[in-house]
């Protein structure tokens, strides 16, 4: 599998060129997913890919920085390509609540997430974990024909673990909105955090996402490696892993 970083600024969206929010994808053979669509993000996927090749679309809470960018596949899907019944998985409810701005029509079949759900899209199975963060978050745990695993916390504080999930995945890709010191909510994590709980995971390798634009990624990642026990990466735009 194959991960690209779209977006992964966190809450809002950076000063820098390209500082867009949470936004993923997720490629293997033929099989595309765009997991989040934060604020910013569809911009940089169509440099990456063609939306028309989309496979499905995962968005894993409604908080902003993670879902309205939705509203631009629905248009370009819906009155562009003329496109209907693309599979969008979400949590329950969102259709209604989203669609507050716009009419779906049936450009996309929705699917409805929850705590323990699984699904298979393509090559890839999904599983999903309810993390510790006000809306329903789900983490998305993500298998390939290979057994190699990503597991994406999406947002979440310290009471959810990515050892929700089996130990041992090939890649942990956590939020790390702060720096230990200064945490400024409960309901994100401070880089030490994400480090501490992917090493209980025996996680092995770790990047670290989400980063509040204000804190310094430098001091994020050095927290994050010294509780992980080796060097963590650090999510930037077009980043690509091969998991
Ligand atoms: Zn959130």
């Amino acid at each position: 599998m194959e991960l690209t970083v779209l977006g992964c600024s966190g809450s809002y969206g950076a000063a820098e060129v390209g500082g867009a929010c949470s936004g993923y994808l997720v490629r293997e053979g033929d099989t595309t997913i765009w997991m989040d669509c934060g604020n910013g993000s569809f911009v940089n996927l169509q440099r990456h890919v063609d939306p028309a090749d989309l496979t499905a679309v995962v968005i894993t809470h409604e908080h902003p920085d993670h879902c309205v960018d939705v509203y631009g596949l629905h248009v370009l899907l819906r009155y562009g390509l003329e496109r209907s019944g693309v599979p969008l998985y979400a949590p329950a409810g969102a259709e209604e609540r989203l669609g507050a701005l716009v009419q779906w029509g049936d450009t996309f079949a929705w699917h409805a997430i929850d705590d323990g759900a699984r699904t298979t899209i393509g090559d890839m199975s999904l599983a999903f974990s309810r993390t510790d963060h006000p809306p329903p978050t789900y983490a998305v745990e993500v298998t390939g024909p290979d057994d190699h695993r990503l597991v994406y916390t999406s947002d979440t504080g310290p009471g959810w673990s990515v050892d929700a999930f089996a130990p041992g995945a090939e890649l942990v890709l956590s939020e790390s909105s702060y720096e230990h010191a200064d945490r400024r909510s409960p309901i994100h994590l401070s880089g030490r955090q994400a480090g501490e709980a992917a090493r209980a995971a025996r996680a092995e390798r770790l990047v670290l996402t989400h980063l509040w634009p204000r804190v310094d990624p430098n001091v994020v990642a050095e927290e994050g490696s010294d509780a992980f026990g080796a060097a963590v990466g650090v999510a930037a735009v077009d980043l690509t892993v091969t998991i």
